[in-house]
């Protein structure tokens, strides 16, 4: 190579410009936090993160929106899905959950690590996330996401634009990549300065800041615990869908009955049930889908199950009705009343 041709290829490489990964929620902070990016003539590519408790298509305002979102930036957009390994962490996350069964500190590792990988895969400098400084209370606030950081070996590489003047220099700050000066001083849960922004962006409609993370959720983070706990297993991707529809009842330790609650939910439990799960079926009358799943029941755990299914059906409540119990090389009817309302409450998650 001449000198020519090597001052050349250093003006190229100087001229180059710098690329930054996104993680992307499709909510209004990440969207925010790479148009700042963009601003500062960073070419952004994103990661998206689908876990078997957040999907795009659960219609809170957040990761549905995700694809429409990446268009609209005109960025590259990867998506990745955790699933049984995130299943495997929520057992025992090392930092604990929140105020329901969210792991949020374990769960933002796995999603930096993912954004780490893409970032030294496409050759990035940086990456980059809407987190703002005290908006959630487990994983945005200075000691978690240092602990973060320190986790996921992207000590200094990650730059929170929202909220950057409050937390320490980054280094593509440092490198001279992006300018301080111009990345934003947010704090806390007001959205006042997001949608100051949003009006600057020209972003109409901007989603509110509810996730549709459902570990966040009283009802299914109890019954989501009572699962983990129950199962001598990790549960699989298909309990997890279970726990989503129906009526749950726990019958006893490994063993539990759901009951569907209208006729969407009995077909996506006919679509969910398993070779090893035995179906409770009224006969005469209109009822629901019920699938009993576990280990081998007793009679009685069997009865139990049959007066459950007469409870939520159109049997008479003060008379017997006939229940079919079928599975894999089981079935059997009984004659039962319906499940007084007490024991019911008693054993349902
Ligand atoms: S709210 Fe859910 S998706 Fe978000 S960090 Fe916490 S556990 Fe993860």
């Amino acid at each position: 190579m001449t000198k020519n041709d090597k001052r050349g290829a250093n003006l190229k490489n100087k001229s180059r410009k710098k690329k930054a990964v996104a993680l992307l929620s499709g909510g209004l902070d990440s969207n925010l936090a790479i148009r700042m990016i963009q601003d500062q003539g960073i070419d952004v590519e994103a990661v998206a993160i689908k876990t078997p408790f957040c999907d795009f298509d659960c219609g809170k305002g957040c990761g549905h929106r995700v694809k429409e979102v990446a268009t609209e930036l005109g960025i590259a957009l990867k998506t990745i899905y955790f699933g049984e390994e995130y299943l495997q962490m929520l057992k025992n996350p090392k930092h604990g959950y929140g105020s329901g069964m969210n792991p949020c500190i374990d769960c933002r590792s796995m999603m930096y690590n993912a954004a780490k990988d893409h970032m030294e895969n496409i050759g990035a400098e940086f990456i980059i996330t809407g987190e703002v400084l005290g908006q959630r209370p487990m994983s945005q606030n200075k000691n978690a996401l240092s602990i973060i950081e320190s986790e996921t070996g992207t000590k200094g590489v990650v730059v929170r634009p929202l909220s950057a003047k409050h937390l320490p220099i980054t280094d593509p700050e440092k490198k001279g990549f992006i300018k301080r000066e111009n990345l934003g001083y947010i704090k806390g849960r007001s959205r006042k300065e997001q949608i100051k922004l949003a009006e600057k962006y020209d972003i109409n409609d901007p989603p509110n800041s509810a996730g549709g993370c459902l570990l966040t959720d009283p009802i299914f983070s109890k019954r989501i615990k009572d699962l983990y706990e129950h199962n001598i297993t990790i549960p699989d991707i298909n309990d997890v869908e279970l726990l989503k529809i129906g009526r749950h009842f726990r019958i006893s330790g490994e063993k539990k009955l759901i009951v569907g609650r209208n006729r969407e939910e009995n077909t996506v439990l006919e679509a969910l049930a398993i070779k090893k799960d035995l179906k409770i079926i009224v006969k005469d009358y209109v009822g629901p889908t019920c699938i009993f799943r576990g280990k081998k029941p007793t009679k009685d755990e069997i009865i139990m199950c049959a007066r459950i299914a007469v409870r939520y059906s159109d049997a008479p409540k003060n008379d017997y009705s006939i229940v079919k119990i079928c599975g894999h090389a089981y079935e059997n009817e009984f004659s039962v009343m319906p499940l007084d309302e007490y024991s019911i409450d008693n054993i349902r998650i």
